[in-house]
């Protein structure tokens, strides 16, 4: 395969093994005491799973898995709202498929769906704008979900409904942003992190100045990498070289897709249509200052929150996890999915308990899909 094979070259990837080693040792990391490495984005953590990176490098360095996967940190108010607006009978409900099965407290899109709402699943806002031209007599909703990666698209959509003067299509508004809440989990006292590997798509889109705080505040080396096993190996060596040479530096392995300072078209688009909330909750780790979006009042004819009344906050807040789920401890790296014990036996992506079992990203779904029941044994 022309351009993948090239990043998959056994013997590549053997040598930067041994190079990750010999830094590895260098440091005096060790399996006892590892360094410890935060994938932000849950891709990598697939990627990882996928060519069994975990168990090729040196034992003396351990993958922390981040919160980069959508899906998985949105909040179970907002997975209830989600199903408050679908089950609206004026209301197409479009949504990318993995949300659809996310459990909230009551019920997911999926159950919503099964019980008579009209739930739809898109590929893209752009089939949900489709729907409003062909529905004039229905309100069709795009569940906007995802980091800097999807806002652009979002972002474009509703540009095109303003053009087109569309009045039937509104954005349900649940866009992240990446930077904040890397800055929180290193504000976490418990958090024990000595570099990260950052995210390729959506540094495609924000280029890799806003990591800059993290080495320049927190010191720590940060590596934004692509997605094959080289790419993966190559960055783990570039931060653990910038250890062992005592400096703290954002440094850029993909960029052959990662611009600088990132897309100006997407960069634009964000900016024209949303502003930040002044906090966000994401699942797992509590409400985080500045790291969500909603739509600005020049496009608040397209914002579900404003048409239908169900603003940020105005449900309750409060609603717990399913019991025995332990995607908080997870999601914030503390434990491994194989110790939650609901791994394997209550949660499995036929079945899920969490949203880390339901996403192709999440960090749950990749242990069960490339461990699998080993992963339950090992326990
Ligand atoms: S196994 Fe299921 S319940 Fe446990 S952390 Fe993962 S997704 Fe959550």
């Amino acid at each position: 395969m022309k351009y993948a094979s090239e990043f998959r070259d056994p013997s590549l990837a053997r040598g930067l093994l041994s190079a990750i080693a010999e830094q590895a040792d260098k440091i005096g990391a060790t399996k006892a005491k590892p360094v410890h490495i935060m994938e932000i984005c849950g891709g990598h953590t697939h990627s990882i799973f996928r060519y069994g990176l975990d168990k090729l490098i040196h034992p003396g360095v351990e993958f922390i898995h981040g919160p980069g996967c959508p899906v998985c940190v949105l909040p179970m108010a907002r997975v209830d709202e989600a199903v408050q607006l679908a089950e609206r009978p004026e209301v197409i409900f479009t949504t990318f498929g993995e949300a659809m099965r996310v459990p909230g407290h009551r019920k997911s899109l999926l159950a919503a769906k099964a019980a008579g709402a009209d739930v739809r699943m898109v590929y893209s806002p752009l089939d949900a704008l489709e729907l409003a031209r062909r529905n004039p007599g229905r309100e069709v909703v795009f569940f906007g979900l995802g980091f800097e990666t999807t806002t652009p698209s979002t972002a474009l959509s509703i540009q095109q409904a303003a053009r087109e003067n569309l009045t039937n299509f509104t954005v349900f508004c649940n866009h992240i942003t990446v930077p904040e809440p890397i800055k929180a989990l290193l504000d976490d006292p418990f958090m024990v992190l000595d570099g990260f590997i950052g995210p390729g798509h959506v540094s495609m889109v924000i280029g890799v100045h806003p990591y800059d705080f993290i080495a320049r505040d927190y010191h720590k080396p940060i590596v934004v990498a692509g997605f094959e096993p080289t790419d993966l190996l190559q960055s783990v060596l570039m931060v653990l070289t910038q250890i062992a040479e005592g400096r703290a530096q954002v440094e850029n392995q993909y960029a052959r897709v990662v611009p600088e300072h990132g897309n100006p078209v997407s960069l634009a688009a964000i900016e024209d249509v949303y502003e930040r909330r002044p906090s966000f909750e994401w699942r797992g780790l509590g409400e985080i200052d500045a790291s969500g979006l909603r739509i600005r009042e020049k496009y608040r004819a397209f914002d579900a929150e404003e048409k239908f009344g169900i603003g940020y906050g105005a449900g309750p807040r409060d609603v717990p996890e399913v019991e025995g789920c332990a995607c908080g401890a997870v999601m914030t790296g503390r434990i491994k999915p194989t110790a939650c014990p609901q791994f394997g036996r209550g949660c499995t992506p036929e079945m899920p308990l969490g949203a880390l079992m339901v996403s192709s990203e999440g960090a749950c779904a990749a242990y069960w899909q490339y461990g699998g029941a080993r992963g339950v044994a090992a326990e």
